[in-house]
This record gives structure tokens, C-alpha cells and sequence, in this order.
């Protein structure tokens, strides 16, 4: 959908313009006033308490919820009932779960084939080629014939990392993930993120952490009650949060 508004000399800079959202779960408003531009090549981390919105602010962008108030528009295109523009927006924005969510009866390489052979109608040799080059790039290649309960749970994020990348989204969402991670696996995931971060990919992570945020983030947003309270580089805002949210949330993370 064409959006005049948008063709604005700076719009191809734009990946993620969200402005006056605002959702509610029956009575229960759970995102408020949430306004937040994301530029192309920006890795954003978001933080905050449990139950303050994080995973239903990013589950609004590939329209795994729905939003009742304000727009969210993608690489150009908004998302509303339109399917064709949801189908647009899914198709460039990669989604990875804290847990995992492979298809547990279809190994490594099928769980990476499965969506560019069945929606991107790729011959099935090009989408192999594909997964396995971006399983090698998460260091898993070897694992590609295993199916998902054969692996740890530092591989299986990899190999879910790599699904994620198989279908060549511009923008990846990670819904914190390592948090179901035993702490021998976290760093695996952490190094993969990195190296991705590393080469351009627009990222938006729920994550708490901190270490992570410190060599990728360009900025933190810090979540509470429904709310952005505070946005700053992550030195600031770890080193020196403004807000008195923002302190007491460190100070039981830290
Ligand atoms: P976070 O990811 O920051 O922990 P969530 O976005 O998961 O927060 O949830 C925010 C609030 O919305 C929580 O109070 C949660 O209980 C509520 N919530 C989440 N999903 C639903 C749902 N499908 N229906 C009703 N309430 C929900
Ligand atoms: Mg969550």
C-alpha cells in the first residue's frame, strides 16, 4: 500500500515506523502510546519487567497480534487487514522464539527448507544449498541430517537462527532468546547474534543480556506497564538510567 506520507527523502532509511500504537487484550491495555522508528542496519535491545509488553510489542510487527489503535509500517508498507501486505511484511521479517518452535518431526535441514520450498517456491536444491550454507554460518552444519530433539538447546536456537535466515528477511525479532538456555548454552546463541549484528541486519531483541546489548545495541528501550519509559545508548542507560523505573529494574537484574 502506497503511503504518501512516507516518501519522504529519508523513508528508505526507515525499517520500522511505529507510531501512536496502542493494543489492548479484552480490558487489559498492554501497549500504550508506543512510538519507535527503527532505521535500516539499527539493533535495538528491549528490556524490562516481565509482563510489561516487550513480547507483544514485537509480535505486533509480523502481526502475530493485532493492534487496535495507531500504525505499524514496515520497510514501507503498513500492516493492516490486508493480507497481501501482511504476507509482504512477513516475508521480510524473521521471527526467533524463546522456545525454539522447530517442527519436531522434520530434521535440521527440512525445518530450514520447508518455508522458502512451500511459500517462496524455491526448487527444493536451491533451498538446500541455502540451509546449509546458513547452518554452517551458525556453526551446525554438521548437525543438518538430526532432527530437533537430538540437539541441544543452544543448537537448536542456532539451527532456528538459521531457519529464520534461510528465507532472507531484512529485519530479524528475537523474543528473548536464551532465556530457557541452560548458562553453558547462552554464549553460543549470544556469539551468533553478534556475528549477525556484526553484518548489518536490522535487529530488534528482547533480551536482559546486558553484555550483549553493550557490543551490538545502537539503543536500549526500557518497558514498563505497557509504556516506553526510556530510550538511551546502552552505556547510559545501564551505567545511569534516568528513570526511577528504569534504576530499580537494574538493580534487580544486576
Ligand atoms: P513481556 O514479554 O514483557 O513479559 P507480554 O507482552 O508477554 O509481556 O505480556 C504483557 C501483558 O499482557 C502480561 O500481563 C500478560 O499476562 C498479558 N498477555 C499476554 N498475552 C496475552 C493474551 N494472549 N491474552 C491476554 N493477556 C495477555
Ligand atoms: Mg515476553
Amino acid at each position: 500500500m502506497a503511503d504518501a506520507a512516507l516518501k519522504t527523502s529519508a523513508a528508505g532509511d526507515v525499517a520500522i515506523r511505529i507510531e501512536g500504537l496502542n493494543k489492548w487484550y479484552g480490558e487489559f491495555h498492554v501497549l500504550k502510546n508506543i512510538d519507535l522508528q527503527v532505521a535500516k542496519g539499527e539493533r535495538i535491545v528491549i528490556c524490562g519487567p516481565s509482563g510489561s509488553g516487550k513480547s507483544t510489542l514485537i509480535r505486533c510487527i509480523n502481526r502475530l497480534e493485532q493492534h487496535q489503535q495507531g500504525r505499524i509500517v514496515v520497510n514501507g508498507v503498513e500492516l493492516t487487514d490486508n493480507l497481501k501486505n501482511i504476507d509482504t511484511i512477513r516475508s521480510d521479517v524473521g521471527m526467533v522464539f524463546q522456545h525454539f518452535n522447530l517442527f519436531p518431526h522434520l530434521s535440521v535441514l527440512d525445518n530450514c527448507t520447508l518455508a522458502p520450498i512451500w511459500v517462496k517456491k524455491q526448487p527444493r536444491a536451491q533451498a538446500e544449498a541455502t540451509a546449509r550454507r546458513f547452518l554452517e554460518r551458525v556453526r551446525i552444519g554438521e548437525q543438518a541430517h538430526k532432527y530437533p530433539g537430538q540437539l541441544s538447546g543452544g543448537q537448536q536456537q542456532r539451527v532456528a537462527i538459521a531457519r529464520a535466515l534461510c528465507m532472507n528477511p531484512s529485519i530479524m525479532l528475537f523474543d528473548e532468546p536464551t532465556s530457557a538456555l541452560d548458562p553453558e548454552m547462552v554464549k553460543e546463541v549470544l556469539d551468533t547474534m553478534i556475528d549477525l549484528a556484526r553484518e548489518g541486519m536490522t535487529m530488534l531483541c528482547v533480551t536482559h543480556e546486558m553484555g550483549f546489548a553493550r557490543a551490538v545495541a545502537d539503543r536500549v528501550i526500557f518497558m514498563d506497564a505497557g509504556e516506553i519509559v526510556e530510550q538511551n545508548t546502552p552505556e547510559a542507560f545501564f551505567g545511569n538510567p534516568q528513570s526511577e523505573r528504569g534504576r530499580q529494574f537494574l538493580s534487580q537484574i544486576l
